[in-house]
């Protein structure tokens, strides 16, 4: 058993059925669609068809068993007595079967979430490696013409960089928002065309190894409204305020607040409709939650982002985001890209 699964089973107060497959992944490495791995104090036994047993069997500290490409029939009539599930993912109709097979399940939530949110070192270092092509995209994003050009393009021109610079894949779609598509955080990059004046939100990440980074920057395309202007200098005054805030031993919602109130108290405060960020690693959004609701606590080692944002109905947006890591002083601040507004033509 490896050093995971066994801190894993120390929190256990019944074997668990890991069917999430980032969590597999962080448990064993081994990477499908199609898997469960049954974890006992004992014993870590992965659970996968035909397809896969090629790389399963590689799997050190594991015993591997095929089955056919049903894996949870395959349970049914494997696993006997008491056993933990991760309820936010098993689905209904699996579970019935489980239930049906005669198994006591007890469900559970955030298990290995929480061991995932404390990284180890090859962890961190991989979570460096990614942000360092995501800071590099930007660099090179910021070289060329924005005005006349529409977002999904851009949008593109930042997949085909880290492509180049060696990216596994995107973390997630890359936003691309100008203007007042820029007031919607989750915005779609459209066919809209960048017009001198106003802002863009660019929110990129790059996977290396299987780990993410995430970096969010906001553009200018020349002299900006009033509003907009005030709305970049308040939210870089905030991030900087949760930056600050963000290290071990700080109640997450602590450092929400810290960024919080700097947009509030300038007037913004109803403008800043999401939390202050969330942990990084094999997912883009995983543990910690740092928001005013969280009960999370921050730790040595948690991988996080830093994002404010201000967004105004009509105008535009603005977000600044940084991915951290959680130390006993300041954040080790893995986006590099500068913070002041940065013009673009
Ligand atoms: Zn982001
Ligand atoms: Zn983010």
């Amino acid at each position: 058993m490896n050093a995971r699964a066994q801190k894993l089973v120390e929190a256990l107060d019944e074997p668990l059925i890991v069917t999430t497959p980032a969590n597999v992944r962080y448990l064993t490495g081994f990477v499908s669609s199609n898997v469960a791995v049954v974890v006992e104090p004992e014993r870590v036994r992965l659970f996968t068809d035909f397809r896969y047993a090629g790389a399963a069997r590689q799997v050190p500290d594991v015993e591997f068993v095929e089955t056919p490409r049903d894996v949870i029939t395959y349970l049914t009539g494997d696993l006997n007595g008491t056993f933990g599930f991760e309820s936010p993912n098993l689905i209904y109709r699996d579970f019935e079967r489980l239930r049906d097979a005669g198994l006591e399940l007890v469900p559970r939530v955030g298990l290995v979430e929480s061991l995932r949110a404390v990284k180890d070192e090859d962890e961190l270092e991989k979570i460096r490696r990614a942000a360092a092509i995501t800071n590099e995209a930007y660099a090179r994003i910021a070289e060329e013409r924005f005005v006349g050009r529409e977002e999904r393009d851009l949008a593109w021109r930042v997949f085909e960089i880290f492509h180049e610079l060696g990216a596994e894949r995107e973390a997630f779609d890359t936003i691309v928002a100008a203007a007042a598509n820029g007031a919607r955080p989750h915005a779609d990059s459209g066919a809209r065309v960048i017009e001198q004046g106003t802002t863009i939100v660019i929110d990129a990440g790059a996977v290396l190894d299987g780990y993410c980074s995430d970096c969010t920057r906001t553009f200018a395309t020349g002299e900006l409204p009033d509003e907009l202007q005030r709305a970049y200098d308040v939210c870089l005054e905030g991030q900087l305020k949760g930056l600050e805030a963000a290290r071990a031993g700080t109640e997450a919602k602590d450092a929400d607040a810290a960024a919080r109130d700097v947009i509030t108290d300038a007037g913004f405060g109803d403008k800043f409709g999401h939390g202050l960020g969330h942990g990084v690693g094999i997912d883009v959004h995983e543990a910690p939650h740092v928001a005013q609701t969280s009960t999370d606590v921050l730790t040595l080692n948690n991988v996080l982002t830093i994002e404010p944002g201000i967004y105004l109905e009509g105008t535009g947006g603005v977000r600044i985001e940084d991915l951290v890591i959680i130390t006993d002083g300041e954040p080790e601040v893995l986006t590099s890209f500068p913070k002041e507004l940065v013009t673009v033509s």
